[in-house]
């Protein structure tokens, strides 16, 4: 009989307090379930981490008030406990990561009015028949009613177009009655399905998923890295491993990386498992996202999808999960702690529930890769497109040529122009990539040098032509353009424009081909909730000859008229300081070649650079995956980097400069005394933007072989941090620049 539990408040204290339960609450009381409790003389809400035999020396309060059911099963608090540990952050928050936001508010079950009738049967009829000359609009009420045996919804009833005074008449009278029913707002929206079945597996799908299915049936913890190129048809492998699970009773979990850009992904699960789905996405409210997660809880919906969050959906019998572009940087959490990634959660998961766990991509990250070689994930192959014939053919352009040749600086080279133009006469698709949003990206002063900067942040400002304004892209200031003297030296119209984006090439398309339809996507354009979809959808269609954007075309977009894709600029990443920058840009390039070609029409890839020669350009040029990855390597081993390393990233900051640096500095004397001998620590420095939204930044990094150590050494330090500082650990950071 547990008589003590202890507590996490949602707010304030990051200990768990202790409280005594009453007799009326014993028989509710279990781990994980929701109270409130007395503080002070308010009342709080939080959630019981253990349950206490033993009374403690002082004394304790009772609970006030069990909320909820149970909303974090066993495995879930084993990951939690882990979490803690490993990306040393405190309990509490690691819990309120793992819990949606909407479960801490306590939402009100959600009620809604249904109608019934009261008089049933022929008397129904009857009565009917008998008001129909009379009173022909309740009588129209009563006809959809005696359609509707089992009553309907007050707002469906009156959507189709009935009178409301006859409702409330009818209602007077007592043949009708309105009543308040509960409804669950997880249920899918009403869109028509067309279920599709299992395809034929080719060869190299048959191998792969022979194995995974090998590793299901044995019940025990396997990880897969499925490296198919793309189009090779990842997406069938996983469909047929999840019925595979389902068949055994296994819940399924499925990250994708951004749910906006998948859109066309989740159709095909949705078409392939119907309601035995629930995405998790952004357009769900509070109440929705609630019954999603009871209904995942109770073991009535066996698969989940979404994005890096729903590695925590708690289901009760994981067997399976999917890591879906697994090499995306969007699964690591970076501006919060715990600063997970959530790939690797996945296999934490895996490892305790003794799931299958497949992390898929076309261009696997390096540590992944890397894992393989130590044997701890097992590789799966495919190389061979399932839908189309033959891959795409790849050509690199030079740009230094095509100055030379032409009339001096230019973004599109005339090969890329020649080919554009075929396609516009065949009415098949292009889809152009750019890593640079806005129409210009600076403004400098040719007479000082002075670039035009945000005044909160380390950045300069994005020239926007529609919209005619000047941004920061860090924090979203906004200024009127054009500037036309220097703020420095006060010279006119020497402000020049540099570094062209996605809105001036669009622009330049038009000039050059009048007839071109386009559509552009990238985050000025895509502002609105579900305003990628509706792009996506009118490009899907045939409305525009070319997509341009930026990274968000390049991401699983499957569009079988495009025959040319095209990356027109993206060597100024590789001037960016980050040990990653390489890696990132082959990833890219080779999704965006991918996107070409995908059916029966042959593709054609063209990538403009000013560098050929550059290992990385030669490697997308010969689809050289093992080469680049080789290179890479040696690189990284070289300057011990990650895969080799575990880097550890410490971020100070606050609006005052002084009080940031002064902090980090503290933490970095701490560091230097207490830390073993094969940690390598860094000095403080500035982060690579020094400045954001007026906050100065510090970093601290670190590389460790190991980070047990590290960690309980980062978690319990003894430096004060005051308030008006904000400190951020980074475990395992993806980045050393930003
Ligand atoms: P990936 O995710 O690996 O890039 P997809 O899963 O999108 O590839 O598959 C590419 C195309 O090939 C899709 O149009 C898909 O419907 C098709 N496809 C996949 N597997 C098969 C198969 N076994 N037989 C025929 N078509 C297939
Ligand atoms: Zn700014």
């Amino acid at each position: 009989m547990t008589l003590f539990v202890t507590v996490l408040l949602d707010k304030g204290i990051k200990k768990a307090l202790t409280y005594s339960v009453p007799d009326h609450l014993r028989s509710l009381i279990a781990e994980g379930k929701r109270v409130s409790v007395p503080i002070q003389k308010r009342s709080v809400k939080g959630t019981i981490l253990s349950l206490l035999n033993k009374a403690p020396r002082y004394p304790v309060k009772d609970v006030m008030e069990v909320i909820s059911e149970e909303i974090i099963n066993d495995d879930l608090k084993k990951l939690g406990s882990w979490m803690s540990d490993y990306y040393a952050t405190a309990l509490p928050f690691v819990l309120k990561t793992m819990l949606p936001g909407s479960l801490r508010k306590d939402m009100k079950v959600k009620k809604q009015y249904t109608v019934n009738t009261v008089l049933r049967g022929e008397k129904l009829i009857e009565y009917t028949a008998s008001i129909r000359e009379k009173h022909p609009k309740r009588a129209a009420v009563l006809d959809i009613l005696l359609k509707n045996k089992k009553g309907i919804f007050l707002s469906k009833l009156v959507e189709k177009d009935v009178s409301v005074s006859a409702i409330h008449t009818l209602e007077k009278k007592g043949i009708i009655k309105k009543s308040l029913v509960e409804v669950d707002r997880s249920i899918l929206e009403d869109v028509p399905f067309f279920k599709t079945s299992a395809k034929v597996l080719n060869a190299p799908q048959a191998k792969a998923f022979k194995e995974i299915e090998a590793s299901l049936e044995a019940n025990t913890f396997k990880t897969f890295l499925l490296h198919g190129i793309t189009g090779s048809g990842k997406t069938e492998v996983y469909l047929q491993a999840i019925e595979k699970a389902l068949s055994q009773n296994k819940g399924v979990i499925l990250l994708i990386p951004e749910i906006a850009l998948t859109e066309q992904t989740v159709e095909r699960f949705k078409h392939r498992f119907e309601d035995r789905i629930a995405v998790l996405n952004y357009r769900l409210s509070d109440g929705e996202k609630t019954d999603a997660w009871k209904n995942i809880a109770k073991g009535k919906i066996p698969i989940v999808i979404g994005a890096r969050s729903a590695i925590f959906s708690p289901m009760p019998n994981v067997g399976l999960i999917i890591v879906d572009e697994e090499h995306e940087l969007s699964y690591k959490q970076i501006d919060e702690m715990p600063c997970y990634n959530a790939r690797d959660i996945a296999v934490v998961r895996g490892s305790f529930t003794g799931s299958t766990v497949i992390l898929g991509s076309a261009t696997p990250s390096l540590e992944s890769v890397y894992n393989v070689m130590e044997k701890k994930y097992h590789y799966l192959q495919m190389n061979q497109r399932a839908a189309a014939k033959n891959p795409p053919t790849i050509k690199l352009i030079n740009m230094e040529e095509e100055r030379e040749n032409g009339k001096g600086f230019t973004m599109l080279s005339q090969t890329l122009l020649t080919e554009i133009k075929k396609r516009i006469d065949v009415g098949e698709q292009v889809i152009l990539f750019l890593n640079r949003r806005g129409y210009f990206s600076c403004q400098v002063c040719s007479s000082c040098n002075e670039t035009i900067s945000c005044p909160s942040c380390d950045s300069s400002l994005t020239y926007h032509r529609g919209e005619k304004i000047l941004a920061c892209h860090l924090c979203g200031y906004e200024k009127k353009a054009p500037i036309t003297k220097c703020p420095k030296c006060g010279e006119r119209e020497t402000l020049k424009y540099k570094g062209p984006g996605t809105e001036q090439v669009e622009r330049s398309l038009h000039a050059i081909f009048p007839e071109i339809r386009t559509l552009r996507m990238d985050r000025d354009t895509t502002k609105h909730k579900g305003s990628h979809e509706t792009i996506l959808k009118e490009f899907r269609s045939g409305k525009a000859d070319l997509l341009i954007g930026t990274q968000m075309i390049a991401k699983g977009l499957d569009f079988p008229l495009v025959t040319l894709s095209a990356v027109i600029g993206a060597d100024s990443s590789l001037h960016i300081p980050d040990y990653r920058s390489t890696e990132s840009l082959f990833q890219v390039m080779t999704q965006v070649v991918g996107r070409s070609g995908r059916a029966e029409l042959p593709g054609l890839a063209l990538i403009q650079t000013y560098y050929t020669n550059h290992p990385v350009m030669q490697a997308v040029l010969n689809d050289d995956f093992k080469g680049f990855i080789k290179a890479e390597l040696e690189d990284r081993k070289l300057c011990n980097y990650p895969p080799y390393t575990k880097i550890c990233k410490l971020v100070f900051t606050s609006t005052d400069k002084i009080a940031a640096e002064k902090t980090a500095e503290n933490f970095y004397n701490y560091l230097k005394v207490s830390l073993p001998k094969t940690v390598t620590l860094y000095k403080p420095m500035p982060c690579g933007y020094a400045k954001i939204k007026d906050k100065f930044r510090f970093q601290i990094l670190l590389k460790s072989p190991h980070t047990g150590q590290l960690c309980s050494i980062l978690k319990n330090h003894p430096i004060k941090i005051p308030t008006k500082v904000r400190f951020l650990i980074d475990i395992g950071a993806t980045s050393t620049f930003s």
